[in-house]
């Protein structure tokens, strides 16, 4: 069984020391081994921004795609080879502005596929300006006076797409973020975990310190039931989105590779196009 080493190659990330980023690439590498995957049983498949260049980072199939189109992508992989266990990855920015069609669609669509949004709240490889998720007021090179927009609420949202699992993490909370990619990763249907992610560099008011004042852990609520959709939106609102831990799961819908008529029969996988883990080393 692999162990998360062999999850890593030997490409030296280049984020800025202390992105959050590398934290998350860490839990992704831990929860892949904790649920027994082998790399060549993963794809990772990531969109535009520093977060995106995540793909090039883990040994498993990567592809680094285009500006908010990590989840098109995804999901054709996905439905190309559904012996593949699918992660796609990318910003605040990638995922909630110009990606945003595809993430509503991709959730109401509930393919089994894993996503995790590195979220800033800004944009970072274009050297900070507002995201979707700045707050109003937040000061950037693209609003020196304060944005005077509204500050988008993924969770929310999600949840109204018809969400069937959304979880939310902090990357400093190593082993909260790798069992909640775990849960994602064995979900049956579309996850969405969006994950605070701190930008060193061009955030200066979300830093690890806000996060930590600000965050609140589910774990706070021993009776809070993550089946009831009711209580899980109110949790979001009375939160201001800032909740953290396993806020949402059906398990009841069904996966849309498990109710497309005679594709689970037929599939679509030849066997000849499954490598083996020898083949797979050698790429
Ligand atoms: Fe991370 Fe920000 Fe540096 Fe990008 S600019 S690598 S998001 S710290
Ligand atoms: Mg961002």
């Amino acid at each position: 069984m692999a162990t998360f080493k062999e999850f890593r190659n030997n490409v030296k990330p280049n984020w800025c020391p202390g992105c959050g980023d590398f934290s998350v690439q860490a839990a992704i590498q831990r929860a892949a081994a904790n649920i027994g995957l082998e790399p060549e049983q993963l794809a990772v498949i990531s969109g535009i921004g520093c977060s995106g260049r995540i793909s090039g980072y883990i040994n498993a199939y990567g592809l680094h795609g285009i500006h908010g189109r990590s989840l098109p992508i995804a999901q054709g992989v996905k439905l190309a080879n559904r012996e593949l266990t699918v992660i796609a990855s990318g910003g605040d920015g990638d995922g909630f502005a110009i990606g945003m069609g595809h993430t509503v669609h991709a959730i109401r669509r509930n393919l089994d596929v894993t996503y995790i949004v590195m979220d800033n709240q800004i944009y970072g490889l274009t050297k900070g300006q507002t995201s979707p998720r700045s707050a109003e007021g937040f000061k950037t090179k693209s609003t020196p006076e304060g944005s005077i927009e509204s500050t988008l609420s993924p969770l929310e949202i999600a949840l109204s797409a018809g969400a069937t699992f959304v979880a939310q993490s902090f990357s400093s909370d190593l082993k909260q973020l790798t069992a909640l990619i775990e849960a994602g990763l064995q979900h049956k249907g579309f996850s969405l975990i969006n994950v605070f992610s701190p930008c060193v560099t061009f955030n200066k008011v979300n830093t690890y310190d806000w996060f930590k004042s600000n965050i609140v852990n589910l774990e706070q609520f021993p009776d809070y039931d993550p089946s009831n959709r009711i209580a899980a939106m109110t949790k979001i609102m009375e939160t201001n989105g800032m909740i953290t831990g396993l806020i949402y799961q059906n398990k009841e819908r069904k996966a849309y590779d498990e109710l497309i008529v005679g594709f689970k029969e037929e599939g679509l996988v030849k066997q000849d196009l499954q490598l083996s883990r020898e083949d797979f080393d050698k790429l």
